[in-house]
């Protein structure tokens, strides 16, 4: 009969969530910080290729992150999040909602030439979000 492992013996990802057998707990999600910048170094690094493209933003598929944390530090801009920091639910909602129309990206390409101007703005959000989806790979 299977062992059914006693809570301090399960598998603890980074952000600090468990994930149990095929049971999905938690994920990182993509936030506001990338709209228009979108430098992409984020997607060579996941191992189960879970990013995906819109116009001027990524986002993270939330039933298909494992929860490794590889992404996060890979990000020139901080833009990655695990989800169990506060008032994320609007960026995991986001990121939920998108990966599910926008296409696959597992492979870099070039930042937009004008990123670096967009870095610290705040309200890019309801700026400059745009629903429509990017090109992928
Ligand atoms: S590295 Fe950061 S800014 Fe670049 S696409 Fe990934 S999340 Fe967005
Ligand atoms: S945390 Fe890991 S699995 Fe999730 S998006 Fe980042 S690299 Fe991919």
């Amino acid at each position: 009969m299977p062992k059914v492992p006693e809570p301090g013996g399960l598998n603890l990802g980074p952000s600090g969530r468990h994930a149990l057998g095929q049971v999905r707990l938690m994920t990182y999600v993509v936030t506001e910080v990338c709209i228009k910048c979108k430098y992409m170094d984020c997607v060579e690094v996941c191992p189960v290729d879970c990013f995906y493209e819109g116009e001027n933003m990524l986002v993270i598929h939330p039933d298909e992150c494992i929860d490794c944390g590889v992404c996060e530090p890979e990000c020139p801009v901080d833009a990655i999040k695990p989800d169990t920091e506060p008032s994320l639910d609007r960026w995991l909602d986001i990121n939920r909602q998108y990966s599910d129309s926008w296409p696959n990206i597992t492979t870099k390409k070039p930042a937009p030439p004008d990123a670096d101007a967009f870095v610290n703005e705040p309200g890019k959000f309801d700026k400059y979000f745009s629903a429509n989806p990017g090109e992928g790979d």
